[in-house]
């Protein structure tokens, strides 16, 4: 009798499952049901419609560092189809990859159709039936093996092997779909999100950058290295949503309500200390505003000046021991009060999902019901931004079409 594999989730992991399992088993019938009119939607607008597929990080033991869930759990599929598997994969199709200086890849063509255009003509070409606006609504398992599975257009259908790859959006039937069948989740929270803070003075230095900064929540008990943006609303910036990645569940739990430390110039403390012993030695009657001792933009500079509660318009000579301390202060740990967060548009992911203990990570099948295999989002791992969270799509949908094939 012909197999018959099911999948739920026409995204990224649900395509690459049906395709790895088809191309795996041409004799078994899979079938992809995605419940919106729409097929691989993230995708579609991923990366800004540029879509960062993976990232150029080859090594495991490196790649894995860039996930605040799911690092232990994906050393061992990460072995078996990890970033450099995933250009393979691609430009053997005719989707050739580039790398950016920061190491996200992209298309060539700059265009995440051509990502989208090669998944759905792989899986045509490898005879997978694909199914729009028809989604899994209940699944009932057999006694002898294998399910029944009910759908939101009123029909059911049999399924000898049923991939859940509906996603992180907990308003999806998703993790409903995996409690029924006796799985835990792990409460789901956004992660990748920007820093509001409420402060007009910092909103008016929208657009400055600093490079080399180190951002610190003291009470979650977390810190981040690299550029800080300051924007309209607050913070942002990779070092920023970097924070809010391995801070997520931290976050969620004070209700975005965190104090929040900065450090301008990180490694800048001995230089910041020079700069202000020289000014006073050898231009006492020059102002703070006149030489900034940063290397950031004058109105920033004065703002730093503004925050330490000294005027910029004062001379080197009279700056008080107290206020050089509190300058010291300012530029390597500015104190901000955090006030809700913001969507970062060009990436966000869910921070829970179902209980990694409860996954079999060689194949992705369900300890809590044979049959049943999980991949992608609907997971409890998420990464930073930068590609890596295609990447956990890609590898535990391959490693669950794999295994779906073969048992
Ligand atoms: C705006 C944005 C940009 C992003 N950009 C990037 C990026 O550039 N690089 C990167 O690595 N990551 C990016 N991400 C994250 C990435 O998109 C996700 O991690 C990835 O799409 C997860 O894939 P998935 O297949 O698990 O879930 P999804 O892509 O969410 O797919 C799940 C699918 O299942 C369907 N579904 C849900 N319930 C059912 C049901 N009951 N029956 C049938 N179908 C169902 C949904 O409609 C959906 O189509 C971005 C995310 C967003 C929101």
């Amino acid at each position: 009798m012909t197999k018959r594999i099911v999948i739920a989730g026409g995204g990224a992991a649900g395509f690459f499952a049906a395709i790895a399992a088809a191309e795996a088993d041409p004799q078994a019938r899979v079938d992809v049901l995605e419940k919106s009119p729409e097929l691989l939607a993230k995708v579609s607008i991923s990366g800004g419609g540029r879509c960062n597929v993976t990232h150029h990080c080859f090594e495991v033991d490196r790649l894995v560092q860039h996930y605040p869930r799911g690092a232990r759990e994906m050393i061992g599929p990460f072995h078996r189809f990890q970033p450099r598997d995933t250009v393979q994969w691609f430009e053997s199709r005719g989707v050739p990859l580039k790398v950016e200086a920061d190491g996200r890849m992209f298309p060539v063509t700059d265009r995440s159709s051509s990502i989208v255009q090669c998944l759905l003509r792989a899986a045509r070409e490898a005879g997978v039936r694909i199914h729009t606006g028809r989604g899994l609504r209940a699944i009932r398992p057999r006694s002898g093996g294998g399910f029944d599975l009910d759908l939101t257009t009123g029909d059911t259908i049999p399924a000898d092997r049923l991939l859940l790859a509906t996603g992180g959006n907990k308003a999806t039937a998703g993790y409903r779909l995996a409690v029924s069948v006796g799985h835990t989740i792990e409460p789901p929270v956004p992660s990748l999100f920007t820093f509001n803070v409420p402060d007009e003075s910092l909103h008016a230095l929208a657009g400055i950058a600093a490079p080399n900064a180190v951002i610190r929540a003291p009470r979650e008990r977390v810190e981040q290295i690299g550029p800080i943006l300051i924007t309209h609303w607050g913070l942002s910036g990779p070092a920023a949503l970097k924070l809010s990645a391995w801070g997520a569940r931290a976050f969620a739990e004070h209700e975005y309500r965190a104090e929040l430390l900065v450090n301008w110039q990180r490694d800048g403390l001995v230089a910041l200390k020079e700069h202000i012993a020289k000014n006073r030695a050898e231009h006492p009657a020059r102002t703070l505003a006149a030489s900034h001792v940063l290397d950031v933009p004058a109105r920033f500079w004065e703002w730093l000046c503004c925050k330490a509660e000294i005027p910029p318009d004062r001379q080197w000579s009279r700056l008080s021991k107290a206020e050089g301390e509190r300058l010291i202060e300012t530029c390597t740990a500015s104190r901000f009060t955090m006030n809700g967060k913001s969507i970062y548009k060009d990436e966000f992911v869910t921070c829970g999902g179902v209980r990694l203990s409860e996954v079999n990570f060689k194949t992705m099948e369900s300890k809590c019901c044979p049959g049943l295999y999980l991949a992608g989002e609907l997971l409890d791992i998420d990464a930073v931004t930068g590609g890596f969270n295609f990447q956990a799509a890609w590898t535990t949908g391959w490693i669950a079409g794999q295994a779906m094939a073969s048992a």
